[in-house]
């Protein structure tokens, strides 16, 4: 049994990485990924339909960065048969591995989760400190205080005392730490492939942040101040969704989500079962 699973091993790192492999009837129908170039040319050599190439990487972004944590030799599994949606999609980097497997919950929605039943989505923080009061809400006119105009504010401004710790709302990747004009000490965030969040006049940054620097929800990234086009201090906080800024008082925040408790032992079983049999 051993040196079988071993042959079967070594069979699916020699075969074309373009091919459906199926062994009989124990191991599902799969398609691997082997990344030479980028997921997308790899994808399609491999004849992945783009609808499962944007699957994999609307999924997958909450755990990799695409533009930096892929390389030569990462492989990606897709498991089910060509043309249906993948029962699950499964990463294989150097130094990571993430796998999901879909379910369907009571409602008809099929989704994506892990081992241990939940989606790799976080839940948003939604507010990015504790504040005294909102100084300025996200409006589409309002007068500057500095620049005497009337203007669109399409952030949250929260009033706090310098120094206050300014946290993460979501695991992400940081994509800019600098003073950039009229924001001062500004972080950008981005959290999976659609959303970014910004904090703006900040103090200082926490030592060892970078861009790239991997952050987790709730973990403290800088500090309050009055830095760049500011009148005192508070937190100037932006929510970005597919580019475009939102009112992070009220747009819907991801919500993680988990498999139904009913259904929880099913799922994992199957899932065992399912990498056992890969
Ligand atoms: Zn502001």
């Amino acid at each position: 049994m051993l040196s079988r699973t071993l042959f079967l091993i070594v069979s699916i790192l020699l075969i074309s990485p373009s091919s459906a492999l199926t062994y009989g009837s124990n191991t599902p129908e799969h398609t691997t990924i082997t990344i030479t170039r980028s997921l997308n040319y790899d994808a399609k050599k491999a004849n992945i339909s783009p609808k499962i190439v944007d699957d994999i990487i609307r999924i997958f972004s909450w755990e990799i960065d695409f533009n930096r944590d892929l390389r030569k030799g990462d492989r990606f599994i897709i498991v089910g048969n060509r043309g249906a949606n993948p029962s699950a999609l499964i990463y294989i980097g150097a130094t990571k591995r993430v796998a999901v497997f879909s379910y369907t919950d009571k409602l008809g929605r099929t989704g994506y989760y892990d081992i241990n039943g939940k989606s790799l989505y976080p839940s948003f923080l939604r507010a990015p400190l504790k504040y005294k009061r909102i100084s300025s809400k996200f409006q589409r006119k309002r007068f500057h205080p500095i620049l005497k105009t009337w203007r669109p504010h399409r952030a949250v401004d929260y009033a706090a005392k310098t120094g206050a710790p300014v946290y993460s709302v979501a695991s992400g990747v940081v994509q800019y730490r600098k003073r950039m004009g009229a924001l001062g000490n500004v972080i950008y965030i981005k959290h999976g492939s659609n959303y970014v969040t910004v904090y703006a006049h900040l103090s200082k940054f926490s030592s060892g942040l970078r861009p790239s620097s991997k952050v987790r929800k709730g973990q403290v990234i800088g500090y309050v101040g009055s830095t760049g086009r500011s009148t005192g201090p508070h937190l100037h906080y932006e929510l970005r969704y597919k580019g475009i800024r939102k009112n992070p008082l009220t747009h819907p925040l991801p919500k993680q989500k988990q498999v139904d408790p009913s259904d929880y032992w099913r799922f994992k079983n199957k899932a065992n079962a399912l990498l056992r049999s890969l």
